[in-house]
Parts: structure tokens; sequence; C-alpha cells
């Protein structure tokens, strides 16, 4: 089988086409990073008016790379929620618009099961149901159970900001220019600044050690984020200082998230093993998951827990068609295809999908 998916729930344009084989045929982006680098974060207007461009050209390009006709397709798959409601109506829209010409399956896509299933495509062994996944994005801190596709309990997510979002926030407090390119941006930036600096130079208060929500397997990192301006109020005036320690500072920055990121699914394992819960492994997805510090770090808490740690590479961790395509397919395999009259989804929660199909069939 082969299906095409099309992403453009933010700030990249993005269509691939991949085969039940588990291959990618194609795979075709177009990033908007420099459109937005100015205005230091994603602006709606602007993304739109880039999607509406230039997702034509890419689910062309997508299509003559796989060598594939539109014809040759078994189905559509597009991400359908969450996002932005101007972004996402044009993926939706033209999609849909695809798939009625062409007769072929419609499926519409959560973009966060798209970053949780992943780890079944990319992986030699994939990851077998029931397993834990921490998806960290720029818009999304998810402590999931995946019980099958379209399946999922959340244990926790953010109370604040996401991850990345912390990521992108003190990157720019520290003044980081963004990386270039694919898997570019501000965290990415953050990330090999830290590389160089000493993680316990500033002593930042792990989020929630000593809330009275310590029991919960939810996040927080707003308190960091104005920790971390706390701290940089503080330094010296004098600019030579200031340069040095802003790479201690993204080291120690980075140390904190980590550490709360551990305490977190250390809860998540002792949760499964008091409900039963078998998991084969943890997989970790989204943007801020082609972190290799968190990876490091995280490989380690899963090991002691007896189970791999799953990442798909890089590079599909960010956003990208590949990962809608493929969760279109598992979709498809399941029967799970969708009306032409779908609508879009800015907030979607992923434990709705069940409740969605059971009243669909019922
Ligand atoms: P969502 O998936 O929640 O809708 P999104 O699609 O915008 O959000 P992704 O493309 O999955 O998010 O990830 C982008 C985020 O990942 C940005 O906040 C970016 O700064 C962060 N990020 C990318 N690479 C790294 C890295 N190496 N270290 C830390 N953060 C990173
Ligand atoms: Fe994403």
């Amino acid at each position: 089988l082969r299906v095409l998916g099309i992403e453009t729930s933010c700030d990249d344009t993005g269509a691939a086409v991949v085969t039940s084989q588990r291959e990618i045929l194609s795979e075709a982006i177009h990033l908007q990073h420099k459109l937005h680098e100015a205005h230091g974060g994603i602006v709606p207007i602007v993304a739109l008016a880039s999607h509406s461009a230039h997702l034509p050209g890419v689910v062309r390009a997508a299509l003559d790379q796989a060598g594939v006709k539109a014809t040759e397709l078994d189905a559509i798959a597009v991400t359908r929620g969450p996002g932005i409601h101007s972004c996402l109506s044009v993926g939706m829209n033209a999609a849909k618009t695809l798939a009625a010409v062409l007769g072929k399956p419609l499926i519409g896509v959560n973009h966060m099961e798209g970053h949780a299933l992943m780890a079944r495509f990319t992986e030699q062994t994939p990851p077998q149901f029931p397993f834990l996944c921490l998806l960290i994005s720029g818009g999304h801190t998810l402590l999931l159970v995946a019980h099958d596709v379209n399946h999922y309990t959340q244990l926790g997510t953010t109370l604040d900001d996401a991850v990345g979002e912390a990521y992108d926030k003190v990157a720019r407090m520290l003044e980081i220019p963004w990386l270039e390119g694919r898997g570019g941006g501000p965290g990415a930036a953050l990330e090999l600044l830290a590389r160089r600096g000493d993680p316990h130079r500033f002593a930042l208060p792990v989020p929630m050690r000593h809330s009275t929500r310590v029991g919960g397997m939810d996040f927080s990192f707003a308190g960091l984020k104005t920790a971390v301006q706390r701290e940089l109020r503080r330094l010296p005036s004098d600019e030579a200082v200031k340069e040095n320690q802003r790479a201690d500072m993204a080291a120690s920055f980075q140390y904190t998230v980590i550490a709360h990121l551990l305490d977190k699914l250390g809860r998540g394992f002792k949760w499964c093993r008091q409900n039963g819960i078998d998991a084969t492994s943890l997989v970790i997805s989204g943007g801020v998951a082609s972190n290799q510090a968190i990876r490091a770090s995280l490989s380690r808490l899963a090991e002691n827990n007896g189970v791999p740690l799953v990442c798909p590479p890089a590079k599909l961790c960010t956003d990208n068609g590949v990962m809608i395509a493929w969760a279109g397919m598992e979709r498809l395999q399941r029967g799970l295809i969708d009306d032409y009259a779908i609508d879009i989804r800015i907030r979607w929660p992923l434990e709705e999908l069940q409740a969605e199909w059971k009243t669909r069939s019922s």
C-alpha cells in the first residue's frame, strides 16, 4: 500500500509517500524558519500565506520523487489537528479535494499520534503496543501510554509552557541565533551552546519537586524559565563575563529540564507497573527528542526500567510529511477511514480518538 501524507499544522509544509513495507518513497518539505525568526515566533498569517504558496509544489515534488501517479495512491492522509487553524485548513482542503477527485480514502491524522507512531516506522524492530511514550515538541509535553493505534491514555501534560517552547524562550533570552535548515531553530541552537557550558554553574530549581502536585505526572516549565530570567538579571553588566556565562546558563537550563523529565518518567514507569501495563519500550518523539543530551539520559532511565529507549532519527522527530503518511497507513490498515466532510481540530487530545470512533461505529 502507498499513502501520501500532508502536514501543514504549524510552520513547515511537508508531503511524503510511504509504503506499508515501511519505505519512504519520497519526502518533500518547505521550511519557514527564515520567515518567522525576525518575529521571534510563528506568525499565523505569515505561515498561512507560505503554506498556500508552497503546498501544491511540495505535493507535486513528493509524487514526482516517488515516481507514483496520484491514481496509484491508496489513501491521502492529512494532519487534522492540533495546530494553527489557518494552517491546518490549507492542508485539509487540499487533501479533501485530492481524495474526493481521485475517489481515494481520506485519513485525518492527529499530529501527536503522528509523532507517537513514527518510531514504529523507523525502527528495525518496531516497538509493540503497549508502550510508554513521551512527546516533547514545540506545543506539547505529553506522557502517554499507547495501547494501540487510536487508543491512548494521557498520564501527564504541561500545566503551562511546552518543553520546546521553554527551549525557544530561553534561547531568545540568551540571544542565541537560530540554527539554519532542517532540525534547526532555537532549541537545537541552545543544545549546541549547552555543550560548552557547565551544567552546575547555576542552581536552577527542578520544577514541582516541592509542590503539592508532586504526586502527579504533569509537567511545568514556566517557573524554570522565570528562574533563568532572574539569574540572568543578576549577572554582572560586564559583556565579556556575560558572554562566558551564556553557555553555562544554557547547560544549567538543559540539566534541569532533564531532571524534571526523569522525575515524571520515573512516575510513569511506576504507574504502568501498578496498573498492570507491561510497557514494551519507552518511545520519545517530537522536535525536542532530537536533543542528544535528553536522549542519553532517558536511555539510561529506560534501561534501569528494563526496556529499550526508542527514538526516531532526529530529522523525523521534527514535523514532516512522513509521520503523517505513516500514521495514515497504520489507520488505513485498521479501517479508520474518515468522511470527506471531516473538520479540523485546533485542540484535539489523543484520549478523544478512541471515544470518537466508538460513537461513529455505534
Ligand atoms: P507540536 O508538535 O506540539 O505541534 P511543533 O510541531 O511546532 O509542535 P516540533 O516540530 O515537533 O514542534 O518541534 C519543534 C520544537 O523542538 C521547537 O520548540 C524547537 O526549538 C525544539 N527543538 C528542536 N531541536 C531541538 C533540540 N536539539 N533540543 C531542544 N529542542 C529542540
Ligand atoms: Fe510537531
